[in-house]
Order: structure tokens, then C-alpha cells, then sequence
């Protein structure tokens, strides 16, 4: 097979674009679909400072390499959520990428700074690890990105998350998580900084290329606390559909940006936002949930 753009020898396949690319042209591909997501969601430019947050997987440090590769101003940043091996393995891959691309990177322990213990936390308040764990790590990137005055916070969700999510809100009619799911989420509040996705059109596999072609060290495990999630099997379903009929997942998200998400945006209205009385970051309610954990932490250490 010869790669549709030189006609050297193919290496990857891209059923979804009924294209084949050597090496060479794949990375080109890739960048191009990372500037043009960049450029027409206008998700930041060359004066902007960009928190990239990094959890080692493929994704992230996919992310963190092409955008330093293009010359924007980037830091990295790692949240340890102290999940045994995983964690520390995951943190291993980020320290190591920032020494050997002298690349500044942030990391923060959450057990170490705020005594938390996921499982724990997740028990007593008998709530899902994942929805503690999120909540965690969506406010200390935020908090830090404001503090060190960064422009915009990028992550490195991709095609298939993306789609998986969408299914998820779709097959329960969460309108207000179908109104906010979006490349780009602006800020709403001085305190709230803006959300990127350059990756949203790209898949797992095509992260995975990326990083493999590039030597990009990257972390494979899969947190443990992960078995069972929804998003799992959503994917599944969603690669079962894209085996028969290749393009189902893009034209799943890309339609849904382009014709549904704004009608959910009128219906959903505005939600009151606050701020905490505890520590002053944005929230819907009197205390935020990351100060509500900090307590509960703080009670079982007394
Ligand atoms: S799978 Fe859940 S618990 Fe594990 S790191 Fe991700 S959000 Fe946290
Ligand atoms: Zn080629
Ligand atoms: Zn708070």
C-alpha cells in the first residue's frame, strides 16, 4: 500500500478519511488537524500562556510535545491523586519528559498537600471515585492556571472521549451537560479560566501514532479505580459502530457541535454562579466541593 499523499510505503490507515500516510505525511496530517482546531475554535494564539495538563497517558503528552513543537508558551501540569503505582508511574513519565525536552511542569500531590485519600473519601460520601477524583483535579487546575495567571487550560481529550461523553449525555438527556460539551469553554467568571480541546478530532489510535512515531515515552497503565466506568463501554459501542460504517464517531460530534449543542445552550439557561465562602473559587453552592473534602480530610487526621 502507498501513502495517498507521496506514494511511499503507507504505514498508517485512516478509514474515517479514506486515507493512507507514510510516516512523514501522517505527522503533517496530525499537526494540521492540531492548528486548524487551534485556529478555527480560536482556542489561544503565540502571546498566550497554556497550562497543559498531562497525566502521562498518550493523549496528554501527545498534546504537551506538538504544541511545544509549534513554539507555544506551554507548562505542563500533573496531578499525583495517590492511586498506588498508577500514580506514581504516571508522575515518573511527566518528570521525565520535562527533563529531557526542558520543559517546565507543575505537579501537585493531592495526598501529600490535602490528605486525600480517594477511596475514602468516595466511601463516606458514597460517591463514585472517578466523580471525587474529577472534581479534585478540575479545581486545583483551574486554581493553579489562575493564581500563575495562565490565558487557557488545554487538555488532551480526544475523538473518542469526546463521542463517548456525547452518547453518555445523550442516552440520559443531560441538557446541561450537552449545552456546556464543546471544544471551547470560555470563561464565565473572572475567576474561571478558559477550557481547550486541540485534540477532539483526532483518536486514540492517531494519539497513539503520534507519540510511538515521535519516541514519546507515555504511561499505558489504566488507573484501577477505572473498571466498570460507562465511558468505557460507550466506546466500545461507538468502535462497534465505526467498524461497520467508518466516520460514525466524527460525524457523531462534529453534527452534534454544528447542529444540536446550541439548542441545549438556549434551553439550558444560566446557572448562578458564586464564590466559595471558604476560599473564594468559583462555585454553584455556599462552600465548594473541594473545600467540603478539605474538611472531611481534615476531620479524619484530627
Ligand atoms: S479513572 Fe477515575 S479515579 Fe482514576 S484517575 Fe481517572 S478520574 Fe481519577
Ligand atoms: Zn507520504
Ligand atoms: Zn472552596
Amino acid at each position: 500500500m502507498r501513502c495517498r499523499r507521496c506514494g511511499e510505503k503507507a504505514e498508517i490507515s485512516l478509514k474515517r478519511h479514506n486515507a493512507i500516510f507514510c510516516i512523514n505525511c501522517f505527522q503533517v496530517y496530525y499537526s494540521n488537524q492540531v492548528l486548524r482546531n487551534i485556529k478555527r475554535e480560536k482556542m489561544f494564539n503565540t502571546d498566550d500562556r497554556i497550562l497543559v495538563v498531562v497525566s502521562g497517558g498518550k493523549d496528554s503528552m501527545a498534546l504537551w510535545y506538538i504544541l511545544l513543537k509549534m513554539g507555544y508558551n506551554v507548562t505542563g501540569m500533573h496531578i499525583n491523586v495517590g492511586i498506588g503505582e498508577y500514580s506514581a508511574r504516571s508522575q515518573e513519565v511527566v518528570e521525565h519528559f520535562s527533563q529531557k525536552h526542558n520543559a517546565p511542569v507543575i505537579i501537585k500531590n493531592t495526598e501529600k498537600e490535602f490528605n486525600f485519600n480517594i477511596l475514602d473519601l468516595a466511601r463516606q460520601l458514597k460517591r463514585s471515585t472517578c466523580s471525587i477524583c474529577g472534581a479534585i483535579k478540575r479545581y486545583l487546575f483551574n486554581k493553579v492556571a489562575l493564581d500563575e495567571g495562565f490565558d487557557v487550560v488545554a487538555t488532551g481529550h480526544n475523538l473518542d472521549d469526546e463521542a463517548a461523553t456525547l452518547l453518555g449525555n445523550v442516552l440520559s438527556w443531560q441538557e446541561g451537560y450537552l449545552a456546556k460539551q464543546s471544544p471551547v469553554l470560555p470563561s464565565t467568571h473572572p475567576k474561571l479560566v478558559k477550557k481547550v480541546k486541540p485534540l477532539y478530532t483526532l483518536t486514540e489510535k492517531e494519539n497513539l501514532a503520534y507519540v510511538t512515531y515521535n519516541g514519546i515515552e507515555f504511561f499505558q497503565g489504566k488507573c484501577p479505580l477505572a473498571v466498570g466506568a460507562s465511558s468505557i463501554l460507550y466506546k466500545e459501542v461507538l468502535n462497534r459502530l465505526e467498524e461497520e460504517s467508518p466516520g460514525t464517531k466524527q460525524r457523531f460530534l462534529i453534527n452534534f457541535y454544528k447542529k444540536g449543542r446550541n439548542y441545549f445552550e438556549k434551553e439550558s439557561g444560566t446557572v448562578q454562579l458564586k464564590e466559595c465562602s471558604l476560599c473564594g473559587q468559583v462555585t454553584t453552592a455556599e462552600v465548594c466541593s473541594f473545600c467540603r473534602l478539605r474538611k472531611i480530610a481534615e476531620r479524619k487526621e484530627n
